[in-house]
C-alpha cells in the first residue's frame, strides 16, 4: 500500500479533531454556555473553522491526493477509492472558497440568525426579509464560485445528500404526496381525535431516567457518549464521544422520550462508524438523508409499535403508574400514534411530516431558482400550506417563520428528512425480511439483532456508497416512497378506522 494513504489518514484525522473540537464548543453553548459568553464562543467558533480550513487546504493533502491518483485505479480497493474521492470532493469545494467569502458567509449566516429570531419573537418578516435576500444571493455567489452556476439548488442538495438532484426529488415527493393525501383525507374523516392533555404531572428526573434507560437498551452506549437536554434536540460531539440532547416538559412526556429515541438513532449510526479510519470519509456518514433514515427508523418504525411498547408499557407504568392510571394500554398507543393538522414541522406526526418538507422543497426550490422573490415568501407560504397542509398558518410565526435553517443558509437541507422517511421504510421492510425474527426480539427487549443488521449493512461502510446507490445494495431497489406509503397506511389505517 502506497505510505500516502497513511499520512493521508493522519492528517485527515487531525483535522477531524479540529471540527470535533468546534462540535464539542457547539455542544457546550447549546447545554451549558452562560448567557454572557456568547460573543466569546463566536470568537472561540471563528479561531477553530479558520484553523481547520487551513489544515485542509495548506497543500498537504493536495499532494497526496496527486501521489494517490497517479495510482493504477483498478489496483485500488473500494475504500481506497471512496478515500481518493471524497477528499478530492471536500479539498475541491474548500479550494475554491476563498478565504474571505468564508469570513463573510459566517459573519452572514450569524447576522441573520439574529435577524431571524428577533422577526421570530416579534412575528416580523419584513424586517427579516432583506438579511435573508443576502444570504440567498451569498449561497447563489457559492454556488458559482465552486462552478454550478447552472443548478445552484441541485449544488446545495449535493452538500447533503451525495448524488440527488432536484428533479429526482421532485418525482419521488410527487409521488409521496399523491400516496399521503388519501391515506390523511381517511384519517381525518374518520372523525377520530386523540386527546394528549391527560398526560401531566410526569416527574422530570424519573423522565430522564426512563429515556436513559431506553437509549441503553436500544445499544447506545453511554461509556462513549452523553445525554443531555437543550431547548432543540440535536446529536453531535463526534463518533467516539457522541453528545445528544432532549427536553423535558411535565405535561408532554411523549415528546422527550420520541426525541431521546430519535437522537439515539443518530447516535447508534456515529458510534456504528469505523473505528479505525475515524477522521476519514470511510468513517462518515453517506450525508443527511441517510443519517435520518436511521434516527427515523428507530423513533418511528420501532418506536411507535405495538410490539416496543409490548415490551416498554409495563415499565412505563412502574414509573409512573399513578400519573396513567386512567389511561389503559390501547389509548396510550393511541396517544402514541395521533395524528393532527398542525402548522409546525417540529410538532407535526409522522403522517403529516413529510408534507411540510415538500412545502418548503418547492418554495426553496423557486428561491433558489429565481422565481419566487424573498419579499413574497410569507404569502407563498400561506398559500401553500393551504394547498398541501390543508390550514393556514394563523401568523408568519406559525408560518414561514418557524424554522431556522434559511437563515442559516442551509437551503437543500429540509428534503433529506423526507429521504430518510422513505429509506427508514425500505430499511425497515428488508429488515424484516431478512430476520423474520425481528418482531418478537422487539417484543422481547431485544433490539441487537437489529443494531447488528444495520451496523453491517449501513454503518460499517462510511460514505463508501452514495445515498440512492446505498439504498439499492441494501434493498435492492432506488429510492422509493411506496415502503413508507405502505407502512403509514398499515400503522394508521386500523387506528383511524371510521
Ligand atoms: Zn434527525
Amino acid at each position: 500500500m502506497s505510505p500516502y494513504f497513511e499520512k493521508l489518514q493522519e492528517k485527515l484525522e487531525y483535522i477531524y479533531q479540529l471540527n470535533s473540537v468546534e462540535s464539542f464548543l457547539h455542544w457546550d453553548e447549546m447545554v451549558n454556555l452562560p448567557e454572557g459568553a456568547a460573543e466569546e464562543r463566536t470568537k472561540q467558533n471563528k479561531v477553530i473553522a479558520e484553523l481547520a480550513h487551513l489544515q485542509l487546504t495548506d497543500g498537504e493533502i493536495a499532494d497526496y491526493l496527486e501521489k494517490l491518483q497517479e495510482l493504477p485505479a483498478d489496483r485500488l480497493s473500494l475504500p481506497q477509492q471512496t478515500l481518493i474521492r471524497e477528499v478530492k470532493r471536500d479539498l475541491d469545494r474548500a479550494s475554491k472558497l476563498p478565504a474571505d467569502f468564508i469570513a463573510e458567509l459566517k459573519a452572514k449566516e450569524s447576522e441573520c440568525y439574529h435577524a431571524w429570531a428577533k422577526a421570530r419573537k416579534d412575528i416580523d418578516f419584513k424586517s427579516y426579509a432583506p438579511k435573508l435576500k443576502e444570504m440567498v444571493d451569498l449561497k447563489i455567489r457559492e454556488a458559482e464560485i465552486v462552478g454550478h452556476r447552472e443548478a445552484p439548488y441541485d449544488y446545495m442538495i449535493d452538500l447533503h445528500d451525495p448524488g440527488m438532484t432536484a428533479a429526482r426529488i421532485k418525482e419521488l415527493f410527487d409521488e409521496l404526496r399523491g400516496g399521503l393525501l388519501p391515506l390523511i383525507d381517511k384519517i381525518m374523516g374518520s372523525g377520530i381525535t386523540v386527546d394528549l392533555s391527560e398526560l401531566k404531572g410526569f416527574d422530570l428526573k424519573k423522565q430522564k431516567a426512563f429515556c436513559e434507560e431506553v437509549a441503553g437498551q436500544l445499544g447506545f452506549d453511554f461509556n462513549r457518549g452523553r445525554l443531555d437536554v437543550s431547548v432543540h434536540p440535536f446529536c453531535g460531539g463526534n463518533s467516539g464521544d457522541v453528545r445528544m440532547t432532549t427536553r423535558f416538559f411535565e405535561d408532554n412526556p411523549l415528546d422527550s422520550l420520541f426525541s431521546t429515541i430519535h437522537e439515539t438513532g443518530h447516535a447508534l449510526y456515529e458510534q456504528g462508524l469505523p473505528k479505525a479510519t475515524y477522521g476519514t470519509p470511510l468513517s462518515q456518514a453517506v450525508g443527511m438523508g441517510v443519517h435520518e433514515s436511521q434516527s427515523r427508523l428507530w423513533e418511528n418504525q420501532v418506536g411507535r409499535s405495538r410490539e416496543f411498547w409490548k415490551f416498554w408499557e409495563p415499565r412505563y407504568r412502574e414509573l409512573f403508574g399513578k400519573e396513567l392510571s386512567g389511561v389503559d394500554s390501547e389509548r396510550l398507543y393511541r396517544m402514541i400514534c395521533s395524528v393532527t393538522r398542525n402548522p409546525i414541522r417540529v410538532d407535526s406526526d409522522e403522517v403529516m411530516y413529510n408534507l411540510h418538507i415538500i412545502l418548503r422543497f418547492e418554495l426553496e426550490r423557486e428561491l433558489i431558482g429565481g422565481t419566487l422573490a424573498v419579499k413574497d415568501l410569507p404569502e407563498a407560504w400561506n398559500a401553500k400550506s393551504e394547498e398541501i397542509l390543508g390550514l393556514k398558518p394563523k401568523n408568519d410565526k406559525e408560518g414561514v417563520l418557524q424554522d431556522i435553517h434559511w437563515s442559516m443558509g442551509a437551503f437543500g437541507y429540509f428534503p433529506s428528512y423526507s429521504i430518510g422517511n422513505m429509506i427508514a421504510a425500505q430499511l425497515w421492510d428488508t429488515a424484516r425480511e431478512k430476520n423474520p425474527d425481528l418482531d418478537n426480539s422487539i417484543t422481547n427487549g431485544e433490539f441487537a439483532p437489529l443494531l447488528k443488521w444495520l451496523r453491517e449493512e449501513i454503518h460499517q461502510y462510511g460514505k463508501q456508497y452514495r445515498t440512492e446507490e446505498l439504498v439499492q445494495k441494501v434493498t435492492g431497489k432506488g429510492i422509493s416512497p411506496q415502503p413508507l406509503l405502505g407502512y403509514l397506511k398499515a400503522r394508521y389505517l386500523p387506528l383511524y378506522q371510521a
